[in-house]
């Protein structure tokens, strides 16, 4: 590991590679040096606004030149960044907010035409927020942001930046839990950039790479694995800042990508592209897919029909974020049916309900350990201590088998989730959502599969005696709620929910029945 705190390693690739484009963003060309200069002037203007170390700055942005700098520009001084998730609405955002206290929030207002301020004050009113002091607007207050942080002394900023720790926090990603309620899970610097180090390793990342960034900047796999591996290996970022897939066929044949990363949804669309054969492709060089279940022929397809030189499997979650790769330069028809050993310094187990190792081959939970395993949940040491044992095991609630050769396969899960397009669904969180509807006594969601998403979630709604709602309507009713890839694709209306002798809800009957 070379540095061990975000400003050193901006300081050390503003050293390293200085000329070199760091990000290109359309018509914007932003050099490391340059990179470093404007984190620090960001830096500037959070101090302005009074951030101090250990206060969290919350970023609701798309991928664009400016989240890279605001996110760097908060750690610059030992804040730490809470990522949200642009697809969210009030409600979700105001959860994060206030479980969070972040007294800067960063949004990009009117991307995709969302109003992201008035969603949020429409959900808590400024007093209901009393942490947040200052909305930083991306487009119409950047300006004013950074000039206000000309006061203040580029000196100051130098001096918290050496006071930030490997082990300070650097960024807070929330995901929402089987509860339904989201959970912080803080990284320290040392280990965001120990993922990244381990990713940009795995993916051969150099100078010479350009990297286009579609998986989000406020998940883990666009941030620690985008951005961050990057940094690490003086390549250039091209953020996309949302999946159109003409505009990345159009941005890979003009800017030349070698890497490109995502979940599998991304690749099948490519893939079947209509127009797909008129662009020109052939500088792809590698990609890893992952975070979802990948079809069996896919990497094959990326190989033959993308021209990808070289295609790897990963595994990983928010709470470790590599865990597992295949091994680089595997067989195509192999990598769909392993996520591959251990990255490393993580140890990976496969046990049953009492701890013990299950032999080789055979289903079991997945645990890991090691460095990559996040410090906690923000706030919230029950949690942690239901997910990270005293041995210092992350139990993920995914179930898989290890082969013959350490190799992890993904089989299933224990924890509700389902994945729709890249995106996780915890179905507590959207019957929470329906259970606020006054016609509906109770709900349980599933996943089922889907050709395109991989999965969508299907509702089955039990209504209360003597009222009626439709299926559009409960399916409106979510969509004001929940984020997009949350709301149900189906809803099937029930007298009654499967339930086992202790009353829990049967989900897998529901998943076959429909
Ligand atoms: P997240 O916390 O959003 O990164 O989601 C992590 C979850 O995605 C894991 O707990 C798995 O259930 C799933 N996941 C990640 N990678 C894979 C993979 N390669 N195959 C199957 N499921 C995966």
């Amino acid at each position: 590991m070379t540095s061990t705190t975000m400003p050193a390693l901006l300081e050390q690739a503003a050293a390293t590679h200085g000329q070199h484009p760091a990000i290109v963003d359309g018509p914007t060309i932003i050099t490391y040096a340059g990179l470093r200069d404007a984190v620090v002037a960001a830096a500037r203007g959070y101090r302005a606004l009074g951030v101090e170390p250990g206060d969290r700055v919350a970023i609701w942005a798309p991928n664009r030149v400016e989240y890279v700098i605001a996110l760097l520009g908060a750690q610059q001084i030992g804040a730490s960044v809470v990522p949200l998730n642009t697809r969210y609405r009030g409600h979700e955002a105001r959860v994060v907010l206030e479980r969070s206290r972040a007294v800067v929030l960063v949004v990009a207002n009117g991307f995709l035409g969302t109003d992201y301020v008035a969603l949020l004050r429409e959900a808590a009113p400024a007093d209901e927020l009393p942490h947040l002091r200052e909305i930083v607007d991306l487009d119409s207050g950047w300006a004013d942001f950074l000039a206000g942080g000309e006061q203040v002394p580029v000196a100051e900023v130098e001096r918290l930046a050496a006071e930030v720790t490997p082990d300070t926090v650097a960024d807070i990603l929330f995901t929402s839990g089987t509860t339904g309620v989201p959970k912080g899970v803080m990284s320290s610097h040392a280990q965001t950039i120990g993922v990244a180090e381990v990713w940009a390793e795995g993916a051969g990342l150099s100078e010479a790479d350009r990297y286009a960034i579609v998986n989000p900047f406020f998940h883990s796999f666009g941030y620690k694995a985008g951005a961050i591996a990057s940094l690490t290996a003086g390549t250039t970022i091209h953020p996309v800042l949302t999946f159109d897939p003409e505009g990345l066929m159009r941005l890979i044949q003009d800017a030349g990508i070698t890497v490109l990363p995502g979940a599998p949804t991304i690749f099948t669309t490519l893939i079947n592209h209509p127009r797909r054969t008129e662009f020109d492709l052939s500088s792809l060089r590698f990609s890893i897919a992952g975070a979802a279940t990948v079809p069996e022929t896919l990497f094959e397809q990326m190989q033959d029909v993308l021209g990808f030189d070289e295609v790897a499997q990963a595994y990983g979650l928010t709470e470790c974020v590599v865990a597992t790769r295949s091994r680089a330069n595997e067989d195509p028809r192999h990598i769909a049916e392993t996520t591959g050993p251990g990255v490393p310094g993580i140890e990976v187990r496969v046990v049953d309900e009492t701890g013990a190792d299950r032999p080789v081959g055979e289903d079991g939970e997945v645990w890991l350990r090691g460095a990559n395993v996040m410090l906690g949940y923000f706030e919230d040491p029950e949690a942690t201590a239901a997910a990270i044992d005293p041995d210092g095991w992350l139990h993920t609630g995914d179930v898989g088998r290890l082969d013959e050769h350490g190799c992890l396969k993904i089989t299933d899960r224990i924890k509700d989730m389902f994945i729709v397009g890249g995106f996780n669904v915890y179905p507590a969180e959207v019957e929470n959502a329906l259970a606020a509807h006054p016609a509906v006594m109770e709900s349980a969601v599933v996943g089922v599969p889907d050709e395109r998403m991989g999965s969508v979630g299907r509702a089955h709604v039990v209504l209360r005696p003597g009222t009626t709602a439709t299926a559009d309507e409960l399916i409106g009713w979510a969509r004001e709620r929940l984020a997009n890839f949350k709301v149900p694709r189906e809803v099937v209306f029930a007298t009654e929910l499967p339930r086992n002798a202790s009353g829990k809800v049967l989900k897998t009957d529901l998943r076959t029945a429909g």
